[in-house]
């Protein structure tokens, strides 16, 4: 079992990556690649097209960035090499972050390019020289316009989240963009879902593609022991304090907290030291001795988490352990059910936590369907709900005591206090101290619930950005998508009159309008959603039937 562990630091190398990407991965600590890396890069190496079903968290950015980073030629003049479209900002912002980290030792010049960014900077960085673009398909239209951005030069081209963006309308943007890259691009897709649009597109503008699906009903579930299946939708920044918080409530005998990438194992094993948990790094390098010593302080009870990737949890095996908790979503539905095959052993009981960014939902999706079992979705503890936990625990420690322990040398202690207090008072004060003395109360934050309107949306062409709001839709108001905007000719009267015209409500049930180039939003009582939706679909507003739809990230 350990001649794995010391195979090639990064187990990247059979892919036959250059050193300098190999290098970088290895210092972000990525210890092998993901199912999707292990399938899509070996035909893009080869400059094969590519059309890849698979969601946020599945390792599709460095699927697709790592081979567009192979081929690029350092210095090469010219325009850009490679294109990348994206939906949002928000994922111009990380994926041009990804390509950078990874082609870092390559000098790799990556812009993002989206709307509401000053254009003076992106047009001095694209006269400067530009490897990689990022960017979303009305402002990458609009250098192309403005003859500023040059695709000549362009042998890649990435089309990401690709269903996402027919959905923002832009299937006519990157029509049009296509026609400006050469004939003999490669051209890679990646979408969530594939519905029959995207196949279009593929049939289009894709050569005999490769194809890869990732997290198919039919790859056989594997034996699923029936453990308790929970998830914590959770934004980034707060994950650290939300697992400390899960764990504090669950209180696990054993447990093994799978991480990423080295480095974040050891953040979140210094977390929980931190936090007075006994946490233990499990690293994929340690020697077969030094691993059985850490289970057997993990047996003994003496650490009571383990903290590893899934390459050093390797071959780990443990009876005891009572929660697996997934610091990420894994990046395939099979890593999920290989690790909580760890728990639940023998009829014992236990429990597969999951904390998902809200990106990330997907995933947890997908999980659900290969297993076909439920994840249950459930809130972070709250303060209250964490001093409630705590003071059960003091209560079970007295209670324990009182079945076990011999009390009887503490009486002389009731017995003088009772002559000028009264019993109850004289046990309250005993327990304030016990309480105390086991961590006493949390003097901690909320942690927020992750604000709902996840996704920027596209920004108008002339680069104005639609008024932006920042929380969800409040209780009992639903956000409803309507595939018309300013293109369209619509104004805000336009929707209130269509809405309260066909659906009956008065215009002063109708919430906040935000009406951008392509589509609208607006705020409707959540008990007359559907009813909205059913009328408003089935009339024309200036002209033109509308898709209206429940927002997707409102809910
Ligand atoms: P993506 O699905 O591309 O959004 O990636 C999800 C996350 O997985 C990102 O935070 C990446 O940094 C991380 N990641 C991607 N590939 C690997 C890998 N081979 N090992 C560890 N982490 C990875």
């Amino acid at each position: 079992m350990s001649e794995h562990l010391f195979a090639d630091a990064t187990g990247f190398a059979g892919l036959a990556l250059r050193p300098e990407l190999l290098k970088a991965l290895t210092s972000l600590g990525y210890e092998e690649p993901t199912p999707i890396q292990r399938e899509a890069i070996p035909p893009l190496l080869e400059g094969n097209d590519l059309l890849g079903q698979a969601a946020t968290g599945t390792g599709k950015t460095a699927a697709f960035a790592l081979p567009l980073l192979h081929r690029l030629e350092p210095d090469a003049k010219g325009g850009p090499a490679a294109l990348v479209l994206v939906p949002t900002r928000e994922l111009a912002e990380q994926v041009s972050q990804a390509v950078h980290r990874y082609g870092r030792d390559l000098g790799v010049r990556v812009l993002p390019v989206y709307g509401g960014q000053p254009i003076g900077r992106q047009l001095q960085a694209l006269q400067r020289g530009v490897d990689v673009v990022v960017g979303t398909p009305g402002r990458v239209l609009d250098h192309i316009s403005r003859g500023t951005l040059d695709l000549s030069d362009v042998r890649t081209v990435v089309l990401d989240e690709a269903d996402e963006m027919l959905d923002m309308g832009f299937a006519e943007d990157i029509e049009a963009i296509l026609a400006e890259t050469p004939q003999t691009r490669q051209t890679v897709l990646f979408s969530a879902t594939m519905p029959p649009r995207i196949d279009g597109i593929a049939r289009r503008h894709l050569k005999d593609p490769v194809r890869i699906q990732m997290g198919r009903e039919a790859s056989a579930p594997g034996e699923i022991p029936l453990v308790r299946q929970s998830a914590y939708i959770v934004a980034r920044a707060h994950k650290p304090a939300a697992l400390g918080r899960v764990l504090d409530v669950e209180a696990p005998t054993a447990a093994i907290i799978f991480c990423r990438t080295r480095e974040e194992v050891d953040q979140v094993t210094e977390t929980l030291n931190g936090r007075g948990y006994r946490a233990e790094a499990l690293h994929g390098g340690m020697s077969q001795d030094q691993r059985d010593r850490v289970m057997g302080r993990l047996r003994a009870g003496s650490t009571e988490l383990l903290v590893a990737t899934d390459v050093a949890a390797r071959g780990l095996d443990v009876e005891q352990l009572t929660h697996v908790v997934n610091y990420n979503v894994p990046s395939a539905p099979e890593a999920y059910v290989h690790r909580i095959g760890r728990v639940g052993r023998a009829g014992r009981e236990g429990a597969a936590i999951t904390l998902a960014e809200p990106r990330e939902s997907r995933m947890l999706k997908a999980i659900e369907r290969l297993t076909r079992q439920r994840i249950t979705l459930e809130k972070v503890p709250t303060v209250t709900d964490l001093r409630a936990r705590r003071l059960e625990l003091t209560r079970a420690a007295l209670e324990s005591s009182l079945q076990t322990d011999d009390l009887e040398r503490f009486r002389v202690v009731i017995e003088s206090l009772t002559s000028e207090f009264d019993i109850e008072t004289v046990a309250l004060a005993a327990v304030k101290l016990a309480h105390e003395a086991a961590g006493g109360d949390v003097d901690e934050q909320e942690i927020p619930t992750p604000r709902e309107t996840v996704r920027e949306r596209p920004e108008g062409r002339d680069g104005k950005r639609p008024e932006r709001r920042s929380g969800p839709a409040g209780a009992g108001v639903a956000r409803l998508f309507i595939g018309l905007g300013r293109r369209a000719g619509l104004r805000p009267q336009d929707l209130v009159g269509a809405i309260a015209g066909e659906s009956g409500l008065s215009a002063r049930d109708i919430g906040a309008i935000q009406i951008t180039d392509r589509f609208s939003l607006v705020e409707v009582p959540e008990s007359a959603a559907e009813m909205v939706i059913d009328a408003v679909s089935q009339t024309t507003i200036r002209g033109r039937k509308p898709t209206v739809r429940r927002e997707r990230y409102s809910r």
